[in-house]
């Protein structure tokens, strides 16, 4: 018997050198909902109808230039703050939307601390986790991310997020459009043995970038779809319960030669 669990365990180290990754096992159909740029549909439409599903998700917010200000397009922070009392993740996508591979370690701080200083001001929940403007990164940003204690960083890429092969702060994700329909019922029958599929929305529609516009009524199918099949959906912050994220940064060497960008 002791000898029996000995090897088991000895067998476990090797084959699973990694495995204190994982704080439990990732089940099949866990799926993270992510969205990004702060338009006012994401407060009118999007949460009520998360809401209605039990559903979680994040909100990557900024102030997107230079109509942020104007609410029929954008979400004030008033709204974001109802997000986050309602049980939302409210997480950091730079102030002004930025392509942080192009900026200096200060420049990238103030960005990220815009943000951070606000959800203090007003008692939001502290960011922890961050999306890449436009999906632009670079080896730097990943070094600055980490001395700021990010724990998630969402990239692109088109695939499923492997928490045992992709660093934490590249995880993949499909983005939304209004055309992609069968691509992204695919990608969620890609949340399967170990991976777990993450999606990128915009506005739910989105006015002023029509390219990644998701229409309400097609919005509404895919929580259908997800709800029918059992799917969890959860929040970025949801997989700290499954994802040892210090030891996924210790032991994962960053591969920025992978598909990143959607
Ligand atoms: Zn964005």
């Amino acid at each position: 018997m002791i000898k029996n669990i000995l090897v088991l365990f000895a067998l476990n180290l090797f084959l699973f050198g990694h495995a204190q990754i994982l704080k439990k096992e990732i089940p099949d159909k866990l799926l993270v909902l992510t969205f990004d740029d702060a338009p006012a549909s994401q407060y009118s439409v999007v949460a009520p109808l998360l809401k209605e599903y039990g559903f979680g998700a994040t909100f990557f917010v900024c102030e997107f230039p230079p109509n942020y200000k104007d609410s029929t397009l954008y979400m004030n922070w008033r709204q974001i703050k109802a997000l986050d009392k309602m049980g939302f993740e409210v997480a950091n996508h730079t102030h002004t939307h930025a392509n942080v591979s192009k900026l200096s370690q200060s420049q990238f701080n103030a960005e990220l601390e815009y943000i951070e200083n606000k959800c203090d001001s007003l008692g939001i929940t502290p960011p922890q986790n961050f999306a890449y403007p436009g999906y632009g990164l670079n080896a730097d940003v990943l070094k600055f991310l980490e001395e700021k204690s990010y724990r998630f960083a969402r990239a692109g890429g088109s695939r499923a997020y492997d928490p045992l092969t992709d660093h934490p702060f590249l995880i993949p994700s499909w983005a939304t459009n209004a055309g992609n329909k069968s691509e992204i019922n695919a990608a969620m029958g890609e949340a399967k043995n170990g991976k777990i599929t993450v999606l990128t929305l915009h506005g739910v529609p989105d006015v002023e970038h029509p390219w990644v516009n998701t229409p309400r009524k097609l919005f509404k199918e895919y929580l259908q779809y997800l709800s029918d099949h059992d799917f969890k959906v959860v929040s970025l912050r949801d997989l700290l319960a499954y994802i040892d994220t210090e030891e996924a940064m210790k032991t994962i060497v960053p591969n920025l030669t992978m598909p990143l960008k959607n």
